[in-house]
C-alpha cells in the first residue's frame, strides 16, 4: 500500500469557464490556469504521482510546454493514469477536500465522483468528496480563489 497527498490552489477570475472534479459548473469566475485550472483534478494528479513515486505535475506536464495549454487536466488524469496501470497500480480510495467560499458545490459531487470513478478504476464509493468555505477569510474567503487537498491510496498488484 503506497499513500500520496496533494494540494493545489487557482484564483478565481471573471471571463473563464470553471472546472473542478472534471465537471463544468456555472458560475461567474473560473479557474485561472495554463490547463482548465482544475484544482481538485491537479490535486488529485499530485497525489497519485506521490503515491506511486513519480514526482509532480509540474514535472510531469510543465506549464512552460505549449502542449499543455488549454489542455483539459481530465486529460492528464487519464495520462497519469496509465502510467500508474504501467507501474501495475491500482487505486483503493481517494478523498479530497475543496475550499471555495461559492459557489455552492455540494450539487455537484455527484457528477464528479461519476467523471472521476471511472478515470481511477474505482466506484463512486471510493471517491471521498468535501467542501468547505473559508469563513470568509482570505483570498479563499473573499471568492479570489479555490483550494483543494487530496489524499489517495494505492496498492501494488503482486
Ligand atoms: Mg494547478
Amino acid at each position: 500500500m503506497r499513500i500520496g497527498l496533494g494540494y493545489d490552489l487557482h484564483r478565481l477570475v471573471r471571463g473563464r469557464p470553471l472546472f473542478l472534479g472534471g465537471v463544468e459548473i456555472p458560475w461567474e469566475k473560473g479557474l485561472l490556469g495554463h490547463s482548465d485550472g482544475d484544482a481538485l483534478v491537479h490535486a488529485l494528479i499530485d497525489a497519485l504521482l506521490g503515491a506511486s513515486g513519480e514526482g509532480d505535475i509540474g514535472a510531469c506536464f510543465p506549464d512552460t510546454d505549449p502542449a499543455f495549454r488549454g489542455i483539459r487536466s481530465l486529460e492528464l488524469l487519464r495520462r497519469v493514469m496509465a502510467r500508474l496501470r504501467k507501474k501495475r497500480f491500482r487505486v483503493v480510495n481517494v478523498d479530497a477536500v475543496v475550499a471555495a467560499e461559492a459557489p455552492k458545490l455540494g450539487p455537484y459531487f455527484a457528477a464528479m465522483k461519476k467523471t472521476l470513478a471511472p478515470l481511477l478504476g474505482v466506484s463512486g464509493r471510493a471517491v471521498g468528496l468535501k467542501a468547505k468555505t473559508n469563513e470568509g477569510t482570505g483570498l479563499i474567503g473573499r471568492g479570489g480563489a479555490i483550494a483543494c487537498w487530496a489524499v489517495v491510496l494505492l496498492e501494488e498488484k503482486g
